[in-house]
């Protein structure tokens, strides 16, 4: 589908905003991009046949609003099932792949979760519709102020966005029920480690700065940690002190 017109406006809390709606041409006529039926169609037809089907995560994809979190240049591809630019050299996740890091998590709505790479905004509004309180951390500080701005009109008011290397964590509010790193690390970083709680959940893909191993790693209440792979993945890198240099 190709978006072909961009036309409207909306009231923001801030005032009158041009506001993009993106149109279709089907059998000739104009329709308006039925964001509903293209999520439903990316749920049922390509998530759920790939494995995606724990109830919460898929209620959680249905809810989350994804034309929200990519740029409006992009809209009519928001539910496509690849990642997409979101500007500074990053990506938004595919879609399938954020199913499949949310389901290897088990986030339970008690849970405190730790995000590292906020990107848009958008994996971390799937976890703020399934856990008690979401702190997201985001080196590029332009990318954070615009996935708080995305977060924050969505109603997400249980995510917490930080701008700073999340390769240290946020030991102030450790330890963390389930931990999701959405970068790719040369290495399970050991303080994200230690931060994690007894009985907790960690994905990160690790590996070389092209290619990685989804790892799901699990901290059992006595501590020993294992490590089992879900597939092969490809991340933009993990940057910071426990990452890859710049
Ligand atoms: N979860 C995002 C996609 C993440 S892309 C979404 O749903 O849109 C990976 C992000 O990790 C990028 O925005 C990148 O800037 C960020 N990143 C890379 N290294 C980081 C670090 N050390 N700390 C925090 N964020 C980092």
């Amino acid at each position: 589908m190709r978006s072909i017109i961009t036309i409207g406006w909306e009231k923001t809390g801030l005032g009158w905003f041009t506001r993009k709606l993106n149109f279709t041409l089907s059998n000739g006529r104009l329709m308006a991009n039925d964001w509903e039926k293209e999520a439903e169609y990316l749920i049922e037809r390509e998530l759920k046949p790939e494995g995606i089907t724990d109830e919460r995560v898929v209620a959680a994809m249905y809810s989350v609003k994804r034309e929200k979190f990519i740029p409006g240049s992009l809209g009519d591809k928001a539910y496509g099932n690849y990642p997409l630019p979101i500007g500074e050299n990053q990506t938004i996740s595919q879609p399938y792949i954020v199913g499949l890091m949310t389901q290897a998590l088990d986030v339970k709505s008690s849970d405190k979760v730790l995000e590292i790479g906020t990107g848009s905004g958008y994996q971390a509004a799937i976890l703020a519709e399934l856990a008690s309180v979401v702190y997201s951390i985001e080196r590029i500080e332009i990318l954070a102020t615009r996935a708080r701005t995305n977060l924050y009109s969505q109603g997400y008011n249980n995510v917490i966005v930080v701008h700073g290397d999340g390769t240290e964590g946020l030991p102030g509010y450790a330890p963390y029920d389930k931990i999701i790193i959405t970068a790719a690390a040369p290495d399970i970083p050991e303080s994200l480690l230690s931060h994690l709680k007894n009985g907790g959940k960690m994905v990160v893909p690790a590996g070389d700065r092209f290619v990685q191993d989804l790892l799901l790693v699990e901290k059992a209440l006595n501590g020993r940690i294992y490590k089992s792979s879900l597939c092969g993945c490809r991340f933009v890198p993990l940057i910071g002190k426990e990452g890859w240099k710049d």
